[in-house]
C-alpha cells in the first residue's frame, strides 16, 4: 500500500483530534509532535518536516480554528491542504511541442525504472491517440536495448536502435530524423544510468540534451531509496536541469518520504507515479488526491478514471442489454472479471475508497479466490458457460479437476451465479412493472 506506515500513523493521530469537541493549543502541539515523528520515520527530509509542521501549527492556532465547532476536522483540513501543497498543489502535465515530435528524455540512476517507465508512458500516450517512438539510448547496460525492445513489443510501440556501437548522441539525432520521417509525434529517449552519479554520465546526458533539445527531461526516481532519492534528484536537477519527476515503486513497502520531499527540495513537479511492474501501472500524479489517500480520505476520482480507462463503454452497454434480456452467461461473467482485474490489484483499488484503506486493513483481499473463479469458468465448455443448466455432477467433477479446484468450489460458484441471475431478473421485472404503472418516468 502507498505510504502504509505513514498513513496509519497520521490517521491515528488525527482521528484523536477529530472526536474532540474542544481542542487546546496543547492538543495541537501534541498532535503535531506525533505528525512530525511519523513524517521523519517515513524518511521525509528533516527541513521539509520542520517547515510543514510550522505551517500547520501556525494556521491551526492562529485563526479561529480552535474556537470553531469542529476544531479537529478543521485541523485535518489544514493538514490535508499543506500535504497537498508539499507535493505541488496541482497536477503538472506533460508539455507537448507545438511542432511535433515532442521529445522526452528519460534520465535516472540504473535500476530506478527508466526502461519500464518509458514503456508505460509510451502505452499511456498511445491510448491518448499519440504515435510514440521509443529510442534505445542506453548502450552500456547489457541487455538494455533488448529490454526496451521487449517492452516496446508488449505495448505495440516501435523501438529505434542503432545497436550498442554508436554513441548515444548520434542515436538520438538519428532517432529524431526517423521520427520526423515516420510521423511519430512523441519520442521517448531511454538513456543510460549508473549506480551512482558520475561526471561522465552527466556529460553524456548534457550532450544528448544539446543535440536534440528535449521538451521534457523526466527524472525517474526510485521511491524506495528514501533520502538518497532526494539527493539524486537535487544533483540531476543542478547538473542537467529536469522538467519533472516520475516516482517509481510506490507500490512497494516504501516509507514514501521521497515522494513528500522531492518536490519541496527541487521545486520540480512530480508528473507521474508508478505503482507496479505491469505496463498499466502508471498514473498521473495528483497532489491533492495523493494527500487524501495518505490521510485515508480516499481517492474516488482516480478510481473512476481507472474504471473509465479500463472498461469498454460499448461492452458495458451490451452487458446492460444482456442483463435486461436475461441472457447474461458465464462468458459475460468471465469477461467482467477480467476487466476488473485489468484495473490492478484489488487491494490497491480498495485503498482509493474513502475510509476503506483503514477499515479493510488486515483483511486479506482474496485475489486467489478470483483466480479460482476464473479457472473454473475457463474449464467449462462454451455450451456450459452459456447454458449452465447442463452442468450435471459428472461435468462438475470434470471442471473441478480441470481447474485445480474442488467440486464444492464449483458448486458454490454455480449457485452464486444462479442467485445473481435470479436477482437481476427480479430487478428488471420490478423496473418493468414500475414503468407500466407509470411510477417511473
Ligand atoms: P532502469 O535501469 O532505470 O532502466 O530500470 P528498469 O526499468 O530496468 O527497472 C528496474 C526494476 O524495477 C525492474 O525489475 C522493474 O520491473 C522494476 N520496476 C520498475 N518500476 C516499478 C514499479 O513502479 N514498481 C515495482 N514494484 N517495480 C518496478
Amino acid at each position: 500500500m502507498v505510504f502504509e506506515g505513514l498513513a496509519e500513523k497520521l490517521q491515528n493521530t488525527l482521528s484523536k483530534l477529530k472526536g474532540k469537541g474542544k481542542v487546546s493549543e496543547k492538543d495541537v502541539a501534541e498532535a503535531m509532535r506525533e505528525v512530525k515523528l511519523a513524517l521523519l520515520e517515513a524518511d521525509v527530509n528533516f527541513k521539509v518536516v520542520k517547515d510543514f509542521i510550522n505551517k500547520v501549527k501556525e494556521r491551526a492556532v492562529g485563526s479561529d480554528v480552535l474556537e470553531s465547532l469542529t476544531p479537529g476536522q478543521q485541523i485535518i483540513k489544514i493538514v490535508n491542504e499543506e500535504l497537498t501543497a508539499l507535493m505541488g498543489t496541482t497536477q503538472s502535465k506533460l508539455t507537448f511541442a507545438s511542432k511535433p515530435p515532442t521529445i522526452i528524455m528519460m534520465v535516472g540512476l540504473q535500476g530506478a525504472g527508466k526502461t519500464t517507465t518509458s514503456g508505460k508512458l509510451a502505452k499511456m500516450l498511445k491510448k491518448q491517440g499519440k504515435r510514440p517512438l521509443l529510442v534505445a539510448g542506453d548502450i552500456y547496460r547489457p541487455a538494455a536495448i533488448k529490454q526496451l525492445q521487449v517492452v516496446g513489443g508488449q505495448v505495440d510501440v516501435p523501438v529505434f536502435t542503432l545497436g550498442d556501437q554508436t554513441s548515444p548522441v548520434e542515436i538520438a539525432k538519428a532517432a529524431l530524423e526517423h521520427a520526423n520521417k515516420n510521423g511519430n509525434d512523441v519520442m521517448l529517449v531511454d538513456t543510460a544510468g549508473r549506480l551512482h552519479i558520475d561526471e561522465a554520465l552527466m556529460e553524456e546526458l548534457q550532450n544528448i540534451k544539446s543535440a536534440i533539445k528535449p521538451h521534457e527531461i523526466l527524472l525517474v526516481v526510485d521511491s524506495m531509496t528514501g533520502q538518497d532519492a532526494v539527493n539524486v534528484a537535487q544533483h540531476f536537477n543542478d547538473q542537467l536541469g529536469v522538467d519533472g519527476v516520475i516516482l517509481t515503486k510506490l507500490d512497494g513497502d516504501t516509507r514514501g518520504g521521497a515522494a513528500l520531499s522531492v518536490r519541496a527540495v527541487t521545486n520540480k513537479p512530480i508528473k507521474f507515479a508508478a505503482l507496479g511492474e505491469k505496463l498499466d501501472d502508471l498514473e498521473p500524479f495528483h497532489p491533492d488526491r495523493m494527500a487524501s489517500r495518505i490521510l485515508g480520505m480516499g481517492d474516488v476520482l482516480s478510481l473512476i478514471e481507472k474504471a473509465q480507462a479500463n472498461f469498454d463503454e460499448k461492452k458495458a452497454k451490451e452487458l446492460e442489454k444482456k442483463i435486461k434480456s436475461q441472457s447474461f452467461t458465464f462468458e459475460d461473467f468471465l469477461d467482467q472479471l477480467q476487466q476488473v482485474q485489468s484495473m490492478g490489484p484489488i487491494s490497491q483499488l480498495l485503498e482509493m475508497i474513502p475510509g476503506a484503506g483503514k477499515q479493510l486493513k488486515g483483511m486479506e483481499v482474496n485475489e486467489k479466490e478470483l483466480l479460482h473463479i476464473q479457472a473454473i469458468i475457463q474449464s467449462m465448455t462454451r455450451e456450459e458457460r452459456i447454458n449452465p443448466s447442463v452442468l450435471n455432477a459428472s461435468r462438475r467433477k470434470r471442471i473441478a479437476a480441470g481447474s485445480g479446484t474442488s467440486v464444492q468450489q464449483v458448486n458454490r460458484l454455480i449457485k452464486q451465479f444462479e442467485q445473481t441471475r435470479k436477482m437481476m431478473k427480479q430487478f428488471t421485472d420490478m423496473e418493468k412493472s414500475m414503468k407500466k404503472g407509470g411510477k417511473f418516468k
